[in-house]
């Protein structure tokens, strides 16, 4: 949990800045989707690049478990959406917390610096370090055999976007205090909510089933809303403890344990705080928030018809279609 140049961000292990690095979004990502220089904003809105986003990492951490995690997902990766489903679920959370680390110590780091003023000082929120802190012993299993005991430590979601609807090959977008990440990769998005143990994807498991077929990019951006979301209502952080290891043992076995009696795992769910959600992920569509909430009731959908299923793809096109344009925020 010590950040900086100097230091390993998986062992901790003294580390030389800049050659001892790794980078946040893999070379083989940048390469593909030619991310290189495509520059990023940070939450103090200063501007940087993909490549210039690192994270601190030793010889033995970048080549020892890095690299072949990288090497894994790449190739998993060039079959696909199926080669990106086969993966198992570890190996995905783990690609994707490195990414998730990375971008949060990048603003993190930033923050201390003294001349600059952040518009969301994440430093200050004590909740999202408590987080951090539970969700950093699980990201151990990159270094550590470790194996996870009747749980998973996030919820991880794959969608298939309708190849025939105009979409970016690539994006990523976080929310960093609730450890949300998801990444589009041509046709397969993937979302996740880091320390949650599952939670998510268990109480959204009925949306995600529906969800399993090709689905317009308006309707993945609703999903993802509701994941978002639902990391903002989850209301609790899970305690890990690895159990003591034997001299015979050959990893680390991980329990959990999740306190539901001081408070409940998830705040009420409040349409008007979802309608905020939908508002921000369908800004591509520019959809306002009077339109979202016509019906307070029941927030406007593209996943589901009125009558509550699921809406053909083609059908959400032309509904899109359809809508008025308004025409003072085309400039
Ligand atoms: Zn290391």
């Amino acid at each position: 949990m010590r950040f900086g140049p100097e230091q390993c961000f998986l062992c901790g292990t003294p580390t030389t800045p800049p050659t001892d690095a790794v980078p946040v979004f893999a070379p083989w990502l940048m390469e593909r989707y030619h991310l290189a220089e495509r520059p990023i904003q940070l939450l103090d809105q200063s501007i940087t690049t993909y490549q210039n986003l690192t994270i601190s990492c030793c010889a033995r951490c970048r080549t020892q478990h890095v690299e072949p995690l990288e090497a894994q997902v790449a190739e998993a990766a060039s079959a696909g959406l199926e080669g990106l489903q086969a993966l198992d679920e570890k190996t995905l959370f783990l690609w994707l917390g490195k990414m998730f680390y990375g971008v949060l110590v990048t603003e993190l780091l930033t923050e201390l610096n003294p001349l600059i003023k952040p518009r969301y000082p994440l430093a200050e929120n004590a909740q999202m370090f408590r987080r951090f802190q539970a969700y950093f012993q699980t990201l151990q299993a990159l270094r550590v055999p470790m194996e996870f005991d009747d749980f998973t430590p996030a919820s991880v979601f794959i969608l298939e976007a309708d190849a025939a609807q105009p979409a970016l090959p690539f994006e990523y977008d976080d929310d960093l205090t609730t450890m949300v990440f998801s990444i589009k990769l041509d046709n397969a998005v993937i979302t996740t909510c880091l320390v949650d143990n599952g939670i998510i994807r268990q109480a959204m498991r009925g949306i995600y089933q529906q969800a399993q077929r090709p689905l317009h990019p308006a309707q993945i951006a609703e999903f993802k809303a509701r994941v978002y979301y639902a990391a903002y209502l989850f209301n609790v952080v899970p305690d890990y403890y690895a159990r003591t290891v034997q001299a015979a043992d050959d990893h680390v076995v991980m329990d959990t344990l999740i306190d539901d009696v001081t408070g409940p795992v998830f705040n009420p769910w409040d349409n008007s705080g979802y309608g905020q959600a939908l508002l921000e992920m369908w800004k591509p569509w520019h959809i306002p928030l009077a339109e979202i909430m016509q019906n307070p009731a029941q927030p406007l959908s593209y996943l589901y018809d009125e009558s509550g299923n699921p809406q053909p793809v083609e059908k959400v096109a032309e509904l899109l279609a359809q809508r008025p344009q308004d025409k003072s925020r085309l400039n």
